[in-house]
């Protein structure tokens, strides 16, 4: 039977052991950052495969610097535990691993500096998160994304997903699958927790790093396999939002939502109202890498053996 484990305090425990004080300033003040890993299950080989575990460790570390947080693990060893965590709880489905570094002091007092850090990693069954196959409508959030003037988006603070949750809400309570929120200066930035890219004449385009987006795995990849498996090179530029209207095809990624085909923004189908023909082979093409089913990527997947594991 899969187990919850959770890395707490530098060991492995039971996910019930490990809990935190009420005091705990990053409970308090959302000082902490975090990371979202897919362990994407390959059922015939009975193997989790981490997808590009090390990059989401390394967005981890930049996010930790930029918070002032110590993060007392290295990389690779925050990948060993990592493996070892996925292989103790023993899931034999898709899982989402959910690293966390946060200011674990119990004081009072909004401040960075001065404060104790500690590492906490757990891991969850997670499937789908939007529905990749029929594709999501979305609307424009009335709700701005945050500028890095405010909180970073490049850092995945705790407390930055105030933001995404108020536009997740809005979308969702007014019929809509998913928020497209804009920045400060009107241009389109990003989902609540997905990066979005825009098909116009055969070209990819995707907002810049300076648009407040959160640089997503997920989209460096996508990028990747565009170039390499189709020839399309993406273009970062600015986008304004009726350039989502006219647009042949729009998909967003994230490691919850994978790639995701959106068929509706603000009530106007994009394209025909159907996933279009690049998001459709874009994503045939990521979910065969995700689950090390594509030997030119394999490296990005790194496995957890989960059923030998529970076998010894
Ligand atoms: N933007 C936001 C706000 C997110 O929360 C996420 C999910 N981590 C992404 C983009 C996509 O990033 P990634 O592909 O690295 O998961």
């Amino acid at each position: 039977m899969p187990t919850p484990y959770a890395y707490f305090k530098g060991e492995i425990v039971p996910l019930a052991e490990a809990k935190i004080g009420v005091m705990t300033h990053a409970f308090n003040y959302g000082t902490a950052v975090f990371e979202g890993i897919r362990g994407n299950w390959n059922a015939e080989e009975g193997v989790m495969y981490l997808f590009r575990m090390r990059e989401h460790y390394e967005r981890l570390a930049q996010s930790a610097k930029i918070l002032m947080l110590e993060l007392k693990e290295s990389i690779d060893r925050l990948c060993e535990i990592t493996v070892e965590l996925v292989e103790r709880c023993g899931y034999e489905e898709d899982v989402y691993v959910r690293p966390l570094v946060y200011k674990s002091s119990e004081v009072l007092g909004v401040r960075l500096h001065n404060l104790e850090s500690e590492t906490v990693i757990f891991v969850a069954p997670f499937g789908p998160y939007l529905d990749f196959e029929k594709g999501a409508r979305c609307h424009t959030s009335t709700w701005r994304r945050v500028d890095d003037t405010g909180i970073p988006p490049r850092a995945k603070v705790t407390g930055i997903y105030v933001n995404s949750a108020l536009a997740k809400t809005e979308a969702q309570l007014n019929g809509f699958d998913e928020a497209i929120m804009l920045n400060a200066d009107g241009h389109v930035s990003e989902g609540s927790g997905e990066n979005i890219f825009v098909i116009r004449n055969g070209v990819i385009y995707t907002p810049t790093p300076a648009d407040n987006i959160l640089e997503g795995i997920t989209a460096k990849t996508v990028m990747q396999l565009a170039k390499e498996e189709l020839g399309i090179e993406t273009v970062m530029r600015p986008i304004d939002r009726t350039e989502l209207y006219i647009a042949d095809e729009i998909f967003m990624t994230g490691t919850a939502a994978h790639v995701t085909p959106v068929i509706e923004v603000d009530r106007r189908p994009i394209g025909d109202g159907r996933p279009g023909p690049i998001t459709r082979r874009l994503s045939e093409l990521y979910f065969d890498v995700i689950r090390g089913k594509n030997p030119s990527y394999k490296h990005w997947c790194t496995p957890a053996r989960v059923r030998v594991a529970h076998e010894r």
